[in-house]
């Protein structure tokens, strides 16, 4: 068996050669190296597929939420609701527009802000709720809509690993007033760099955000207001036009390998597997277990040649950086308890059954 790694861009470029060579060789011939006719179809076709009115395209999914935030008018004095396990970008955007993150603890299973915890960090300067669909679980975004409009709130959904998610046949990105997604490679739509978008239905919030994104202009040379460069650029768009088609494709073959690593790891008792939240489709960005002695599985299937990964090793209210909260592991009890034992396994719509057992396989045979 060769080699696992953790995530395989190159096998996925195999099967699109053609027309990702074809996309490259387009944008090369036509020098539409920022913004043009490649930028404008991707963010057409991609708003289409969501059946949302706007798609403004940006430098990456940390830029999409800082945008938001600073068009929605959140700023100093202000506090945004989000969850203890995420990406920092989640909440160092927060920061960034100036105003303070609040944390929130998972729920036990899902890994998703809890909503349950919710309202008691609600205070008068609350602002908004930023919830991810974290690993592409959908987290319970119809009660975190229902506190959100109790207390006047807005909610951004973060969707840089829910790619397709949906709820109750809904997707993810549809629910909050705006969502963004993350387009880095090795996301569930991964350009060949580094690109994001925001994706809302109200008309005033995404001129702001399209403006806000360039400069602070939607006309060459008229700056209605200071912004910043966060651009798609042209490569990036058109290699996103190209893989689009087969992203729905995609989605299911990654839920097919998580079927064959629920079948295969049943009933080995040393791990708790993933659980799909009731009525929902798992997007499946990363496959997590939560593993007794991780650190020497994870040393044994190295050295069985597979690669593994973990997401994330500290939740943010323990990083050095969210220190001066003076959060203590009992202010986030579940995160806590769980940052030892969670491990990711190698996911990704390439793999095969065959990989898939061997990772099995090797995983019994370290518990035995
Ligand atoms: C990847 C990611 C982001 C940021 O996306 P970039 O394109 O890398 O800036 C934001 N939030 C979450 C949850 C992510 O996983």
């Amino acid at each position: 068996m060769n080699r696992i790694p953790f995530v395989d861009l190159r096998a996925q470029y195999l099967t699109i050669k053609d027309s990702i060579d074809t996309a490259i060789a387009d944008v090369l011939n036509e020098t539409s190296f920022i913004g043009g006719k490649h930028v404008k179809e991707f963010e057409k076709n991609f708003a289409t597929l969501y059946g949302v009115k706007h798609c403004i395209s940006c430098a990456n999914g940390t830029d999409a939420i800082y945008i938001v935030l600073k068009m929605l008018g959140i700023g100093p004095g202000d506090e945004v609701i989000t969850t203890a396990c995420s990406w920092i970008s989640t909440s160092e955007t927060i920061s960034q527009a100036g105003a303070r993150p609040v944390f929130v603890d998972i729920e036990p299973d899902y890994f998703t802000i809890d909503p349950a915890q919710i309202e008691k960090k609600i205070t008068p300067k609350t602002k908004a709720i930023v919830p991810v669909h974290l690993y592409g679980q959908m987290a319970q975004i119809n009660k975190i809509n229902t506190i959100a409009q109790k207390h006047g709130l807005h909610v951004i959904e973060d969707c840089a690993q829910s790619h397709f998610s949906e709820l109750h046949g809904q997707r993810a990105g549809t629910f909050g007033v705006a969502s963004t997604f993350s387009f880095y490679p090795g996301k569930n739509l991964g350009a060949y760099g580094d690109a994001g978008c925001i994706l809302t239905d109200d008309d005033q919030l995404a001129e702001k955000c399209r403006m806000y994104a360039n400069h602070g202009a939607l006309i060459k040379h008229q700056h209605q207001m200071e912004g910043i460069n966060s651009r798609l650029d042209g490569l990036q768009a058109a290699i996103l036009k190209a893989k689009l088609p087969n992203i729905l494709d995609w989605t299911e073959k990654r839920l097919q390998v998580a079927g064959w690593y629920l079948e295969n790891l049943q009933g080995v008792e040393q791990l708790t597997l993933p659980v799909i939240r009731p009525d929902s489709k798992h997007s499946f960005h990363l496959f997590v277990v939560r593993a007794e002695q991780r650190e020497e599985l994870v040393k044994y299937l190295n050295d069985c040649g597979i690669d593994t990964a973990i997401h994330y090793p500290v939740p943010l209210p323990f990083m050095p950086a969210y220190r001066y909260l003076s959060h203590t592991p009992e202010d986030f009890p579940v995160s806590d308890q769980y940052q030892g034992s969670i491990l990711s396994l190698p996911i990704y719509p390439e793999l095969t059954e065959e990989q898939v057992k061997y990772v099995c396989e090797k995983i019994r045979t370290f518990y035995q």
